[in-house]
């Protein structure tokens, strides 16, 4: 794919011709380019440093394959870089428990947990042919319960019902109980969001954990969310295991370089993308497409 960043690179390439080894200077130059570009992109400034160290670190001194200019060397080290910080693979869905495997679903408030906890739905019926049921312990927002509701029934998956008076360790309990009597395969658990990090909710979520012991501890976070996805992802990495990034709305036009950001700050794979509103709008996350559109 042509872009910005590669015909920049190209660019320096050509100067670069003729040159034999990667030096200090000429790799300079090029770092400075990846550098803008992935802060353009909205990843995180640290995460751009360590970034640009390790891609420093494994150009400097390399011997050059006849073969290869050092500027085509270096290119192929940012890519490989990228791809690997990105993730590299496909990392599915861990349905490894005794049924119902259970899947907790994190994140703020509108980073898209509901909407995603019925597209996994749908994905779990048809890609791996499960038997599926959510429930939600957003005991806040009576209308987050209802929208779990519809979403699930769109998704061709079967809801527990709960409601605010209840509390969220007690309706995940009833959902477990009821998921393993009918046996379900799958129990997605969708909780509660605050529009920023707040202590009580993460104490709740933590609860929640040890009550059910999730197989998957999903971190869903908004692409757009941009540099503070840092911050977001550092609250819900100390506060659980988690297992894998959920990345919503990437159809929308940010470069998507909060998947950098969080991915380096959990450690987790990035396992799906959401790309749009509808119930179908769920990809496998396809970490060197990713990479393309972060340098842009
Ligand atoms: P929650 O508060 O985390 O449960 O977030 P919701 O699931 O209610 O989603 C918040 C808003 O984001 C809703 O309007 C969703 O339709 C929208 N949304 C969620 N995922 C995506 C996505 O991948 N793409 C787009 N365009 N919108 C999304």
């Amino acid at each position: 794919m042509a872009s910005a960043l590669t015909d920049k690179l190209s660019r320096l390439v050509k100067e670069m011709r003729g040159q034999a080894r990667i030096t200090e200077s000429n790799v300079q130059d090029m770092l400075r380019e990846v550098r803008m570009a992935l802060l353009e992109a909205d990843v995180a400034l640290p995460v751009v440093r360590d970034f640009i160290a390790r891609v420093k670190e494994k150009a400097l001194g390399q011997e050059v394959v006849s073969s290869l200019q050092p500027g085509q060397v270096l290119v192929s080290i940012v890519n490989k870089e990228l791809a690997a910080t990105m993730g590299e693979g496909v990392a599915d869905i861990n349905l490894n428990a005794q049924p119902p495997a259970v899947i907790l679903m994190a994140g703020l408030q509108g980073a898209g947990k509901t909407t995603t906890t019925a597209k996994l739905a749908k994905h779990l019926i048809e890609k791996r042919k499960k038997k599926v049921l959510t429930v939600s312990g957003d005991v806040y927002r009576p209308a987050a319960i209802e929208q779990l509701k519809t979403v699930t029934a769109q998704a061709g998956a079967e809801w527990f019902p709960s409601t605010p008076d209840q509390k969220p360790h007690d309706i995940a309990v009833a959902a477990l109980d009821y998921a393993k009597r009918h046996f379900f395969d799958v129990l997605l658990v969708d909780t509660a969001g605050r529009l920023a990090i707040d202590e009580l909710l993460m104490a709740e979520i933590k609860d929640l954990h040890a009550t059910i012991k999730p197989v998957e501890t999903l971190f869903v976070v908004d692409a757009m969310q941009g540099q503070d996805a840092i911050n977001t992802a550092k609250a819900f990495k100390e506060a659980l295991p988690l297992t894998g990034i959920v990345l919503t709305k990437l159809d929308g036009d940010s470069r998507g370089g909060a998947a950098l950001s969080v991915r380096q700050i959990t450690g987790a794979p990035i396992k799906f993308a959401g790309v749009s509103e509808k119930i179908d709008g769920l990809e496998v996350f396809d970490a060197d497409r990713h990479a393309q559109r972060v340098l842009g």
